[in-house]
């Protein structure tokens, strides 16, 4: 039986940070030690915000990414692009492609993608409402920003399939060398569909 270092209340903040991505048991009690050392600086007014998003915070029902409103910040924006929909298997990608701000059009959160292995179905993934939003005549591009792994590429396939009907263009992100990359560096896979997806210079 391991040992308890800490009352019951304090092992029970260890435990909740440690199921927290990119956090394991030894760096959730170091984050633990860290929030408590820091009460007023840090665990008093994070206790406040987690409980105010705890409140407020849900989900849009036009493009499932996650706001205090719905629809959602991005939905309301009457500047952004609404001829195109980037579809994205988490908020967290949503999140990254704002970050680079390459893009600034409407979004639709899949919440994951098609699995087999981990028995996830289309039933599974928010994809009824894509098909009807790709019906609006003001919808020209579906932009596919999936990720390179085997599950979404067969999830691309689906979506692709699922579209075929209506009057849009579907197009997916680039495969190939990163910015910066150097090609000795790359795997195979990732040089050879570099090659497959080069473009006129
Ligand atoms: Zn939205």
């Amino acid at each position: 039986m391991s040992r308890t270092t800490a009352g019951p209340e304090i092992e029970r903040l260890i435990q909740l940070l440690a199921k927290l991505p990119g956090l394991g048991p030894r760096s959730a009690r170091r984050a633990a030690l860290h929030l408590l050392t820091r009460r007023d600086q840090l665990l008093s007014p994070l206790s406040d915000a987690m409980r105010l998003a705890c409140e407020r915070v849900i989900v849009c029902s036009t493009c499932a990414n996650v706001d205090t409103q719905n629809p959602c910040a991005i939905c309301r924006d009457a500047r952004r692009d609404s001829s195109t929909i980037v579809v994205v298997e988490d908020v967290s990608d949503l999140w990254a492609l704002e970050r680079s701000g390459a893009v600034s059009a409407r979004y639709h959160v899949l919440g994951g993608t098609l699995s087999a292995l981990d028995g996830r179905g289309p039933e599974d993934l928010n994809l009824g409402t894509l098909a009807e939003r790709a019906r609006d005549p003001e919808v020209k591009e579906v932009i596919l920003a999936v990720n390179a792994t085997v599950e979404g590429q067969t999830t691309a396939h689906y979506v692709t399939d699922l579209l075929a009907d209506s009057d849009v263009k579907v197009t997916r992100l680039a495969h190939g060398v990163p910015v910066g990359g150097e090609l000795d560096y790359l795997d195979d896979g990732t040089l050879a569909a570099a090659i497959r997806s080069r473009t006129t210079f």
